[in-house]
């Protein structure tokens, strides 16, 4: 069992003990987003290191923890692009998507620029109460939102949506399929959200029914990945298939297909099936197969 670390956040721990920003011997590392796109100065900087930025008006309540190595804490803060040309007029700046991220900064900063770009859109969904009406306030550093009418203050937490992503396998083939709404030749695992009545085993049984028509067996959970761009925590497992005889869902699947290792290297090399990106679990589980 093992967990993938890109866009999780691997020190969590020790949090709640340091949060009180501008402690002795403690330093801080903000980074910033404007309009879903995080800001990057130069080539690879996002992070700009807190004494840089004496002249920044930004509210402490605005402030989302986003991490902790050694004595730093990371945080970040969502600025209008108005701010941001006033805030650095000295420096040139790039505004840059989550995906293109990853191919700048390392693996422990995709993860917390995947927490900041997540919590802001996580806010801007939420800005009422959803009891009462009232405006949400958000708890700075303890990345919760508080409903500020007195006689409320109802809590709402981040949310995630389970999704299992299933590596099916028969002998020594797995199933690969592709979405009618994906690229062209783009093939992954099936995948589906987990229903409020399911356990996740569940969800696995099911979905391969309700796209593929498999009656799956043998479930094994193999490792997650929390997808920031879709607010998933995606769990990969592994199952089993008896028959390969397939019954595609054609309102969701537009094909798919039992490969070996052999014919999926060929099929990759022609170009006839191009895989998920590294970064994504569907990758990762269909790396463990190739390995195993
Ligand atoms: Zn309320």
């Amino acid at each position: 069992m093992r967990n993938l670390h890109l866009f999780s956040i691997k020190n969590k721990i020790d949090f709640e003990n340091n949060l009180n920003i501008l402690k002795p011997n403690q330093y801080y590392e903000c980074a910033f987003i404007c309009n879903n796109k995080i800001i990057f100065f130069e080539k690879k900087i996002c992070f700009i290191k807190f004494k840089d930025l004496r002249h920044l008006t930004i509210k402490k309540e605005n402030l989302n923890f986003l991490g902790k190595k050694g004595n730093t804490l990371f945080i970040g803060a969502s600025i209008s692009l108005k701010k941001l040309k006033k805030l650095f007029k000295d420096r040139l700046f790039s505004l840059v998507s989550l995906r293109d991220c990853i191919s700048l900064v390392n693996n422990e900063q995709v993860s917390y620029l995947s927490s900041l770009f997540y919590l802001e859109k996580w806010k801007n969904e939420n800005k009422f109460c959803s009891k009462c009406g009232t405006r949400n306030k958000f708890k700075h550093l303890k990345n919760f939102l508080e409903c500020s009418n007195k006689s409320c203050l109802k809590k709402i937490f981040p949310k995630l949506d389970p999704t299992v992503i299933i590596l099916i396998k028969n002998n020594n083939k797995i199933l690969l399929a592709r979405n009618k709404n994906w690229k062209q030749n783009l093939y992954s695992c099936i995948a589906g959200f987990c229903e409020p009545n399911e356990s996740l085993e569940q969800t696995v049984i099911r979905e391969a029914y309700e796209e593929v028509g498999l009656k799956l067996k043998n479930i094994n959970y193999l490792f997650s990945q929390f997808w920031p761009f879709a607010n998933n925590l995606m769990v990969g497992f592994e199952a089993m298939s008896s028959s390969v005889k397939l019954k595609i869902n054609k309102s969701e699947i537009e094909d798919a297909i039992w490969v070996t290792r052999k014919e999926l290297l060929s099929l990759k090399s022609k170009k006839k099936i191009i895989l998920p990106k590294k970064y994504a679990i569907a990758h990762s589980l269909i790396a463990h197969w190739q390995k195993s």
